[in-house]
């Protein structure tokens, strides 16, 4: 698409917004996806007319026909973001064009139309722009922003549709963590595989999270917070958990992730770390790392410290893994000092107090 064609949005600001002291009451203790924002962005694809109908607007239902492609066959894909405000009181996302290429990576594993950078970044950076006073203002909170697409053509052929809706809703939400970031507890998965060679594990598809929520429903009942997955094939390989990529610290000061081979989503914090790390010369290894190695090794003290990252918890630490095989404890339990130093080196960029060497804070 060239960009004389590329639609042009019509914003159409909400009549009725949320009375300011209303909203002001419903964004004081916010927690996570309940609280909404007034408007939503839409785009329209259709195969004749390519992207059209471009627009901010009031958020509202969308009207669907009962044979809608997407529920049927799940053609269906997100992303998950962040709008915050920095120190200096400016709004500001982060990498925002790495959601952008994930976005239109999962759009071709799902045989889905892509969408042009420049379009899914305007279409955020105009809806963060007319609701920019949901965001709120207590310490680590935000506006999670979600586009999605689905396929909306009414036709019941098992094929890639040939119409899609492309929407932004917004929400506000409180810190992860209240109080703090303690370790979390995880729940290894025996019964269940998150994604297999060849299937959509890289893509951010709802039917990946449809497919998990069985296992982590099981973590929960086993007292944890997190399931974490092992690989379909072997079931010996540690993968990622339900939303969070993993890194592990060695006694050295190196640090392993599991490798991007398909099966785990490529974390944009994962990516972060990574170059974080090579900036400060910390090696790390992109290479399989075994569950019973996992265990040996947090039990010989050659493991220090384990911990998962994402947009949401940003870097957590991962305390205990409890299994059918019994549970084990890394490091002390606690938050270590790698872990503590990533979190710290990320937030402070993220806020605006530290360098950004890699551009990755884009002012609004
Ligand atoms: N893995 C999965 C399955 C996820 O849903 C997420 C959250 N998007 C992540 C990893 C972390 O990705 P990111 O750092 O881009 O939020």
């Amino acid at each position: 698409m060239s960009s004389s064609d590329t639609p042009v949005f019509d914003i159409q600001p909400n009549a009725a917004p949320v009375p300011g002291s209303e909203r002001e009451a419903r964004i004081a203790d916010p927690g996570f996806g309940k609280v909404f924002t007034d408007h939503m962005a839409v785009i329209r694809y259709s195969e004749d007319r390519g992207w059209h109908d471009a627009r901010i607007q009031a958020r509202a239902p969308v009207e669907l026909d009962p044979a809608a492609a997407v529920l049927h066959y799940a053609q269906e894909i997100f992303e998950g973001m962040k709008a915050y405000r920095l120190t200096d009181g400016a709004t500001a996302l982060f990498r925002p064009d790495a959601n952008a290429a994930r976005f239109k990576r999962s759009a071709q594993r799902m045989a889905m139309p892509e969408l042009p950078e420049e379009l899914f970044l305007e279409s955020i950076a105009k809806l963060v722009e007319i609701d920019k006073d949901w965001i709120p203002t207590m310490e680590g909170g935000s506006l999670y922003l979600r586009p999605f697409m689905f396929a909306s053509e009414t036709f019941l052929g098992v094929r890639p549709a040939r119409e899609y809706l492309y929407m932004v809703i917004a929400s506000s939400v409180g810190a992860y963590f209240k109080g703090g970031t303690p370790a979390i507890t995880i729940w290894v998965s025996d019964d269940y595989s998150r994604a297999a060679p060849g299937g959509t594990g890289a893509a951010k598809c709802g039917g990946n999270y449809a497919a998990s929520l069985v296992a982590q429903a099981e973590a929960i009942r086993q007292g944890c917070d997190q399931v974490v997955f092992l690989d379909a094939a072997e079931h010996r390989w540690v993968e990622e958990l339900g939303g969070m990529n993993l890194f592990f610290v060695m006694d050295d000061g190196s640090m392993v992730t599991p490798p991007l081979k398909g099966t785990i989503l490529p974390g944009i914090t994962r990516d972060s770390i990574l170059k974080l790390a090579q900036d400060e010369g910390i090696a790390v290894r992109e290479e399989a790392y075994a569950i019973d190695q996992w265990r040996s090794d947090a039990e010989s003290g050659r493991l220090r410290e384990t911990f998962a990252c994402g947009t949401a918890a940003v870097v957590t630490a991962v305390g205990t893994v409890k299994s059918t095989n019994g549970d084990f404890t890394i490091g002390g339990g606690g938050p270590g000092q790698m872990t503590q130093r990533m979190r710290q080196r990320l937030v402070a960029i993220q806020r605006g107090e530290a360098e950004d060497p890699h551009g990755w804070v884009k002012r609004l």
